[in-house]
């Protein structure tokens, strides 16, 4: 029975990467030296895993920036706006300036070369590079970096390491068709000529596994679609009858795709284990047995951060080789450790982290030791160590669920005692509507912002001395106050209708919530890749969730004391919070949520009982906590937008509450988002021009909203003209005493200045309609 693992993170421990990738771009530091850096990483990581005991070690697995990205540039999927740069980027060096162009866009020496477009891969928080092809797309083979690692991995090992790459169906599916006319997997027939000559070349270096990550196979396909994956690897497997190759799926089951899969003819099978463990039986009971296929199982969880229930682990695999036999199964983690932090040693500091919870925890090397000592325990059960891990690891796993630090009974019965009335406003929207009206008493085409404003340098300064000590807490709050009596002034003078504190005292819309709330703990290392150079911390949801005291009343309470127009008040809602957060494993994430529901609904009640006439829920995140499988939808949408409701509900219907996305695609979840029932919801519009709204349109959407009418994410200030025009195709489409006038998004990564300008020509936009009707 053999180890492997299907990739490791390549942020380097400290996130050298960013600090080296970031120092290029600024021109501070050379290729050579960016090159440099990266080569240490990956020198590092092949020895950790070795050192792990890892049997089966991948390479290609690191990037400058993003894998998918590395496809394109591989197979010469370069969109054509880059050409000028193709000359001064010879395939041999990576990372050129043509690859960073494609990542990030081009403005240099008369250029100005837009990025490709960037987007969430699968149903994790990493975004990758979108390919771009053309109805008369050509592939060439036009990057030496996966032969280059290939010799340096086995330099460093001293044996052959398994070549990782993402296969080409799911490559053309991730993709997106750039002109009419034709769909990307026309292309294969094109794009499979590189592959064999990337394996041709592969082979030459004397490679033995590759392994083609294929996790398009997680997802619903149509008939067509599958049928490219049977094409594909017969068409490779033709050409090359001796290479093994390892399929690799995760996140999902394979669901109705596994009939299919279990024809290919491939070597080696992956399972995601962990995502679905009904998964091992399925397969079973196919004819799979009568294959020459071995099984690769997916036992330690790439996707979340708490230790391997290894007796668990040892039954699943136990199982697998009563049924095929020791040589035709190996063991990983469930997915690439992409998406785990790199390592739990590092982590030092017991007071956000407390060393019971630390126990509980197993980052990205942590996981491969996990990996070995599940093997040795299954080959070798008497082996001492392996015994003594066990123990530990069993130790570990009944501490925690019988730990105080975790357990809640309190909150679990709030939970258990939820009623439909408890998920519910106490009056419908309309009436709702009639008396806000008459209190709040707003104009028609009330203004407003998201919340956020710019951080600036001194906030942030004042942030960190305040963590390092070198600022007392007394001395902080009165910074923060003075910002917020800045803001509330200055939002009063341009004249918007409902102002907003301005959130300074925010470091994180998540991680702000978390340390207020019971049930939080913190690495002071746990990074993860989000895009590029780009790193996110994400809280550690380990236990019940308790709100101890108020979390957001005293600014919001300030804020209001200073003026007469209303104050909104501003709440991270639970899904997002659940969302962008390592969350615990041990109980259904719905009943998660539902404990951060209450959390937020007690926010929400005394908000209002401070005299906080709207509060504002975000729940950026709903969409993208979606299910990859369309059959998982409606289970998840009923629960997330019950835990909203459950945590909108606790107010009277004077209260109006807010909630706002930051994202464009509602046209499939128009239900969901209606059924949250929020008095107003604010979206993003504005890039497009307000076709978005359409989704509202056609649902006949009842509640007020607010489309954005300029986009937050370019400093370029919109024109009085722009906005207007923009809610002019908003009052055609949708009765204008429902329509509010705001951003598109929170402000907090803008500069003073151009939101200045900004939102005061916001603010004339609205007051030239109101003249108009
Ligand atoms: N209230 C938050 C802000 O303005 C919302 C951020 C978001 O939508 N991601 O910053
Ligand atoms: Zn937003």
């Amino acid at each position: 029975m053999q180890t492997h693992n299907l990739g490791y993170p390549r942020i380097g421990s400290h996130r050298e990467l960013k600090r080296a990738s970031e120092q290029f771009w600024a021109g501070n530091i050379t290729r050579q030296q960016l090159q440099e850096t990266g080569l240490a990483i990956r020198q590092a990581n092949w020895l950790t895993q070795q050192q792990a005991g890892i049997a089966l070690i991948p390479c290609n697995d690191f990037s400058f920036y993003d894998q998918v990205l590395d496809m394109s540039l591989t197979v010469g999927a370069i969109p054509d706006r880059f050409a000028p740069l193709l000359e001064t980027s010879p395939s041999a060096t990576y990372p050129s300036d043509l690859y960073f162009a494609m990542a990030r866009g081009y403005q240099q020496e008369g250029l100005d070369l837009k990025a490709m477009e960037m987007t969430k891969w699968f149903d994790t928080n990493y975004h990758y590079i979108v390919p771009e092809f053309r109805a008369d797309q050509t592939f060439t083979l036009s990057s030496d970096k996966l032969f280059t690692e290939f010799d340096e991995a086995r330099q460093v090992l001293g044996k052959t390491p398994k070549p990782m790459l993402l296969g080409p169906v799911s490559y053309l599916l991730l993709g997106k068709e750039k002109d009419s006319g034709f769909n990307r997997l026309d292309l294969l027939e094109r794009l499979l000529p590189i592959y064999e000559q990337i394996l041709t070349r592969l082979q030459a270096q004397g490679t033995d596994w590759i392994q083609f990550d294929e996790p398009g196979l997680s997802l619903n396909l149509t008939q067509p679609q599958q049928d490219a994956f049977a094409t594909a690897y017969q068409w490779l497997r033709q050409r090359f009858p001796t290479l093994k190759f390892l399929l690799a799926s995760y996140f999902e089951c394979y669901g109705d795709n596994l009939n299919a899969v279990i024809q290919l003819p491939v070597d080696c099978l992956h399972l995601d284990l962990v995502r679905c463990p009904s998964q091992l039986a399925d397969i079973l009971q196919t004819d799979f047995t009568e294959r020459p296929m071995q099984l690769s199982l997916g036992v330690v969880d790439g996707r979340n951060i708490w230790i391997n229930d290894m007796n668990r682990s040892q039954i699943l695999v136990q199982r697998a080789i009563d049924a095929v036999g020791a040589d035709r199964v190996m063991i990983a983690p469930s997915c690439s450790l992409l998406h785990v932090p790199c390592d739990l040693t590092l982590e030092t500091n017991g007071q956000s982290l407390p060393a019971e919870v630390k126990q509980w925890l197993a980052f990205a090397r942590q996981k491969l030791a996990e990996v070995a000592t599940l093997a040795t325990l299954i080959s070798d059960p008497e082996s001492p160590e392996a015994q003594a891990a066990l123990a530990s690891n069993q130790a570990a796993l009944a501490a925690r669920s019988k730990s105080a630090r975790l357990n809640r009974p309190t909150v679990q019965a709030r939970v258990r005692a939820l009623t439909d009335t408890d998920a519910q406003r106490s009056s419908p929207f309309a009436q709702r509507q009639t008396v806000q009206r008459e209190q709040l008493n707003l104009p028609l085409f009330p203004t407003t912002t998201i919340g956020s404003f710019p951080q600036t340098e001194a906030i942030r300064t004042n942030r960190s001395k305040l963590k390092k000590g070198e600022q007392s807490q007394a001395d902080y709050d009165q910074f923060i106050e003075t910002e917020i009596t800045e803001a509330i002034r200055w939002q009063e003078d341009i004249g918007l209708d409902v102002l907003v504190h301005g959130e300074f005292e925010r470091n994180d819309m998540v991680e702000y919530f978390g340390e207020r709330l019971d049930g939080f703990a913190f690495s002071a290392n746990g990074w993860v890749q989000s895009y590029g150079s780009r790193c996110v911390k994400p809280p550690i949801l380990f236990g019940d969730v308790a709100r101890s005291q108020p979390m957001t009343v005293r600014w919001t309470q300030f804020a209001q004391s200073l003026t007469d127009r209303p104050v909104k008040g501003m709440l991270t809602g639970p899904v997002t919070i659940l969302q962008w957060s390592f969350v615990r494993d041990d109980q259904p994430r719905r009943d998660t949520c539902l404990q951060l529901a209450l959390a937020v609904r007690d926010e929400v009640v005394d908000l209002a009982a401070a005299g906080i006439r709207i509060i504002q829920i975000d729940e950026p995140a709903i969409r993208e906590g979606l299910p990859l499988r369309r059959e998982n939808w409606a289970t998840y949408l009923d629960w997330a937008g019950r835990a909203f409701r459950v945590a909108a509900s606790g107010v009277a219907d004077t209260t109006q509450i807010h909630t706002h996305m930051c994202y464009s695609e509602f046209n499939d979840i128009m239900g969901a988002i209606a059924a949250l029932d929020a008095d107003v919801i604010t979206i993003e519009t504005s890039r497009s021009q307000m076709e978005l709204l359409d989704a509202f349109v056609d649902f006949n959407y009842p509640n007020e909203i607010g489309p954005g009418v300029y986009d937050i994410h370019s400093p370029s200030v919109p024109t009085v003209a722009e906005m207007t025009g923009l809610l002019h195709k908003a009052m055609a489409v949708l009765p204008a005493h429902n329509l509010w006038v705001n951003p598109d998004c929170g402000l907090k990564t803008r500069r003073w200045p151009e939101t200045a300008q900004a939102l005061t020509n916001m603010v004339r936009a609205a007051q030239q309609i109101r003249q108009q009707i």
